[in-house]
């Protein structure tokens, strides 16, 4: 597509809404003339070099103004008063806002860490009032408000809105200052009324309750001749435990592939929805997922039913999972019309998220899927497994580096390492100088980060403004710190190092950060994976890397293709707004099937396949998969970059202090070349090169 029919395709959408919008409010039909003088009256008093800024802003303030803003006379006198005509009030604007933005969303900040702290923190009991606390979000109507008091319009009277297209036609010429201002208007390009928030809270409560629920009772599956192959006691919720049980199926030689079968074949009945209706979260009642029987069960593994079933039948669940579906469809598009820049829920995802438009996420998906690597990888998965592949093995995880160490040699090291919360934080200096940070550096970095006990395995949470705490959650036994408890801290401490240094270091407020999740926990997997040299143990050998990217590999083979489902699927109900479940469901079905037996059915020699379906994401989380993929990519990208440092540390700052500028000008500003899959496809190749010189 050319650039200036992208641009143009972003401008009719923006100006369409504009009008749509305009239209709504029958009682505003003063305000197009009302603009017209306004804009009139602001060039003759601030000059003909004015008039494309005069005249956008007024164009965004009359996107998002309502009647109940004002009448003419109150617009008028608000464009008029607020409107910076120079330079210097420009720059005095710009920096107050920023300012005091940095103090507002820093302080919201600090206060939900304090609101938080009982639940989030290994303290004793949790009371009733805790959790209330807990789930009070201090800022929550920071928009609603601003919008009110008019301080939102202030910012998009002078501040420009942009889409994605003009982020990346013109980012790579914008000064620093010039990115911050559009970050600044970024944070009010759009104004949801609360009952469409409403709307979408609802919806993501509802089917985040559907698949939470979604368990299976592994002991009461029964194979092709009646037997029970998983044990007593197995609850399995889909897709998650399906998926993983399957993997950890791998290990056994015995029963191994029977059970991986099985479980495919609960996943397909999930899919088409022909699984019955009985059989979901119920252990009542064994279910031979191939002939599609239901019997009322006589092993009770979860205690004894409550009211005994006595009859069941098979009858189908009916196309809830795709029900489920159309009410996050429904809610997210309640939201375009507030949303001009980024009008589907789709744009939002692309375009502000992720800032990587759909198409080019798509585009370095198919390169993973058409790489000639797959056949490769592939051939050497059946020389391991000994047989043919089946379509359940995109979940082959076989790709195991050697154990040097065993876990408890491992956890005798840490925890005579760090046997308080104190001995680990007192060592974060040290840990810093080893990944390569100076020894200054390194104490400023840690001067910043709190170490807390964690009342669950641990996270990370930065601080809202300059010199805020990063804090550290990580869990220390009575005993020590054991190894799974540094692997994750040192995950964490990665992420606390990004927080601060991209806050701390970065030229402007609005551009503290990165530019979207992948890259922190891309520098998150770089800390983590050094876990054993920071304990001064031997680094993995080079079979272990091979391993690990063989795998890395095929995960992301695996995901490209569920991404491919997500995104097919978000586009076909844009395209078919009004259509019901169980038209979704066959649209689903005709989508999985299509991307498998374009990319994967030469590989596994099988058509018409549907697992690429099974995601529960693809069902509650609003069009988040892709994240997995681009994660995967990122992360090899700048892991290829760190590697060839040998003192990585100072080289880290210099990345971080970029901050939150579009994805692929940071990229090109870190490691010389954009986001591609290059990076992932080229270790590959070098891995693959190795594996076979064995
Ligand atoms: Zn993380």
């Amino acid at each position: 597509m050319s650039k200036l029919y992208y641009m143009f395709k972003n401008y009719l959408v923006f100006f369409l809404m504009v009008i749509i919008m305009n239209l709504h409010a029958q009682d505003m039909n003063w305000i197009n003339e009302s603009r017209n003088r306004l804009e009139k009256e602001l060039i003759s008093k601030y000059g003909e070099s004015q008039r494309a800024r005069i005249q956008r802003g007024l164009d965004q303030v009359i996107s998002f103004w309502r009647s109940d803003d004002g009448d003419s006379s109150v617009f008028e006198d608000f464009v008029m008063n607020n409107f910076a005509g120079n330079n210097e009030t420009m720059d005095a604007m710009f920096s107050r806002m920023e300012n005091l933005l940095e103090k507002l969303y820093g302080h919201m900040n600090e206060i939900k860490v304090e609101f938080r702290k009982q639940v989030d923190l290994d303290r004793g009991p949790i009371f009733t009032f805790d959790e209330i606390f807990a789930g009070y979000s201090p800022g929550a109507h920071i928009s609603e408000d601003f919008f009110r008091n008019k301080l939102a319009f202030v910012i998009l009277l002078n501040f420009p809105l942009t889409t994605l297209g003009e982020r990346l036609d013109n980012g790579d010429k914008w000064s620093r200052r010039q990115w911050a201002e559009v970050r600044l208007a970024q944070r009010f390009s759009k104004r949801i009324p609360s009952e469409v928030n409403q709307a979408v809270s609802e919806a993501e409560a509802i089917t985040d309750q559907y698949i939470s629920e979604y368990n299976i009772y592994a002991h009461h599956l029964l194979d092709e001749n009646g037997d029970r192959l998983f044990p007593a006691g197995m609850k399995l919720l889909s897709h998650w435990n399906l998926r993983d049980e399957l993997k950890a199926n791998y290990l056994d030689k015995k029963d191994g592939f029977a059970k991986q079968k099985i479980i495919q074949k609960v996943m397909d009945r999930i899919i088409d929805q022909t699984i019955p209706q009985i059989v979901i979260n119920n252990p009542y009642v064994d279910w031979n997922p191939y002939t599609n029987e239901v019997k009322v069960t006589d092993v009770y593994d979860f205690g004894e039913p409550k009211n005994p079933i006595k009859d069941v039948s098979n009858i189908p669940e009916s196309d809830n999972r795709y029900e489920m579906l159309l009410k996050a469809f429904q809610a997210s598009r309640k939201v375009d019309p507030y949303s001009p820049t980024a009008p589907t829920l789709i744009a939002r995802k692309f375009d502000e998220e992720r800032e990587i438009p759909k198409e080019r996420v798509k585009a370095m998906l198919e390169a993973i899927l058409t790489s000639p690597l797959v056949k490769e990888v592939a051939r050497i998965i059946e020389a391991r497994l000994g047989r043919p592949l089946e379509p359940f093995d995109i979940w082959y995880n076989g790709f195991r580096s050697s154990v040097k160490y065993s876990e408890s040699e491992l956890n005798k090291v840490v925890k005579s390492r760090y046997p308080t919360i104190e001995a680990f934080k007192e060592d974060i200096p040290n840990i810093l100088v080893k990944i390569g940070f100076s020894k200054e550096s390194a104490q400023a970095i840690a001067s910043n980060i709190v170490v807390e006990p964690a009342r669950g395995s641990g996270h990370a949470w930065g601080g809202g403004m300059r010199f805020a705490k990063a804090r550290l959650r990580t869990r220390v036994g009575k005993d020590g710190m054991d190894y799974k408890g540094f692997n994750i801290a040192i995950h964490e401490l990665g992420h606390n190092v990004e927080q601060t240094i991209s806050m701390n270091e970065v030229d402007h407020y609005m551009l503290n950060g990165v530019p979207n999740t992948a890259f922190t926990e891309a520098i998150a997997f770089y800390f983590q994976s050094r876990d054993l040299e920071l304990l001064g143990l031997s680094k993995p050998a080079e079979e272990d890397r091979v391993m690990k990217i063989l795998n890395d590999f095929w995960m992301t083979y695996e995901i490209a293709g569920v991404s491919l489902v997500d995104i097919e699927i978000w586009e076909w109900m844009y395209a078919h707004p009004n259509a019901n479940a169980s038209e979704l469901k066959q649209a689903m079905l005709n989508i999985a099937k299509d991307i498998w037996n374009k990319y994967y059915a030469s590989i596994f020699k099988q058509v018409d396949v549907i697992l690429l379906a099974i995601y529960s994401h693809i069902i509650h989380s609003f069009l988040y998969i892709p994240d997995y993929a681009i994660g995967h990519i990122i992360s090899h990208q700048i892991e290829d970059h760190l590697s060839k440092f040998k003192h990585p540390g100072s080289e880290l700052e210099r990345i971080l202090k970029l901050g939150c500028i579009a994805p692929d000008f940071w990229m090109k500003l870190a490691t010389g070349s954009p986001i591609s899959a290059d990076a992932l496809l080229g270790a590959t190749e070098r891995a693959l090169k190795t594996y076979k010189s064995k």
